[in-house]
């Protein structure tokens, strides 16, 4: 999935001052802040890529990076256009954007509903990896994992919190040059949840969270890398007091393959023929990802030629096709000889043909990756 332009999800255009910049994110939140949108993962994608955007084009450094070499100078992206920014990050953001201190001034942008400035906590993100094989990853899979997340116990109740009385806020008068001023932060006691838990059974925290093994399936996708993370949300660990839980993010790892080397969405495999093999060409089986093919080997056969396999590489993440094998000729040279093979070699060893003349289709190995690769 190509990302959009941070201009353009924003509306603003390459001109735009901090000013204008901020005043156009706060307005693309508001439309697509989660209270507003539950369940709808359309919106949140777009909640997300708004908060990436305002991140970069907010901070000069950044912006001038990215007007400059655009998406590729911003390392680290992200997987799939999430960006690299959760929940917390973006919620924390929001200090900046709609002014106020520890509280979330946001929260008053929805009045009703959930009530004015209390905020149910959202639950912390589970964090595992996952080792694919390189058949895994070329076909995509579904993998059963047991994770230890933890989820509210049965049996616990909860009571107003007493410091707050339930608002998940406390206020401060404060005197100053200028007269009394109320300021307002989320409560200490109850980290804003506006209760606490009221009876603790045995192996439940004073969040009345305990943990919980479960097995959770994930299909992922064919054609992810190493390094890659995958979300799943509310699969993470559930909220205390009933709030939204967090995600599952799975960290991809790639176990080596013993024979295909993968190249992006290719796949590479050295093949040694003998220099018989090579002359007087053959037919040979190789393997691939899922099975084996038979690939014939052309008289005259030069070590270095690289064949292709097309469509036998890795499906593209995006969509974008498959990746082809690349079969790269070894010409193998016997290490030792008998007498008998010496003396047959020693009579060819004269022979014109077989002394090299690289004509124009003996390309060496660096112009040969470069049609390839
Ligand atoms: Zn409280």
């Amino acid at each position: 999935m190509a990302k959009r332009d941070y201009y353009e999800i924003l509306g603003v255009d390459k001109s735009a001052s901090a000013e204008e910049i901020k005043k156009a994110y706060r307005k693309v939140a508001i439309k697509y802040h989660p209270d507003k949108n539950p369940d709808n993962p359309e919106s949140e994608e777009k909640f997300k890529e708004a908060a990436e955007a305002y991140e970069m084009l907010s901070n000069p450094e950044k912006r001038q990076r990215y007007d400059q070499f655009g998406h590729a100078g911003m390392n680290g992206g992200g997987f799939g256009g999430g960006g690299g920014m959760n929940m917390d990050d973006i919620f924390s953001q929001f200090g900046d954007i709609f002014g106020g201190g520890g509280g979330s001034p946001f929260d008053s942008f929805f009045g009703g509903g959930g009530g004015r400035g209390r905020r149910a906590r959202k639950g912390t993100n589970l964090r595992i990896k996952l080792k694919l094989s390189l058949e895994e990853i070329a076909n995509g899979v579904e993998k059963k994992i047991k994770v230890h997340r933890l989820v509210q116990a049965d049996g616990v109740t909860f009571k107003t919190c007493s410091t707050c009385q339930g608002s998940g806020q406390v206020r401060k008068v404060v005197n100053t040059m200028l007269g009394q001023m109320v300021s307002s932060s989320t409560c200490p006691t109850c980290g804003g949840a506006g209760q606490s838990i009221n009876n603790r059974p045995s192996g439940v925290d004073s969040s009345g969270l305990t943990t919980k093994e479960e097995v959770i399936s994930i299909k992922i996708p064919a054609g992810v890398a190493d390094g890659m993370q995958l979300s799943m949300s509310g699969k993470g660990n559930e909220a205390p007091g009933g709030g939204a839980a967090g995600d599952l993010l799975i960290l991809i790892e790639e176990k080596a393959d013993d024979v295909l080397i993968r190249e992006g969405n290719n796949v590479v495999y050295d093949l040694y023929i003998s220099f018989i093999d090579a002359a007087l060409g053959t037919t040979i089986e190789v393997p691939t990802i899922n099975s084996k093919a038979r690939i014939k080997i052309d008289p005259g056969t030069q070590s270095g030629k690289v064949l292709r396999l097309r469509g036998k590489g890795i499906k593209d993440i995006n969509g974008y096709g498959h990746g082809d094998q690349l079969i790269h000729i070894n010409v193998w040279t016997p290490k030792s000889l008998s007498a008998e093979e010496k003396e047959k070699l020693e009579s060819l060893r004269e022979s014109a043909n077989f002394q090299p003349k690289p004509g124009k289709n003996e390309k060496g190995f660096f112009e040969k990756m470069k049609e390839f690769f």
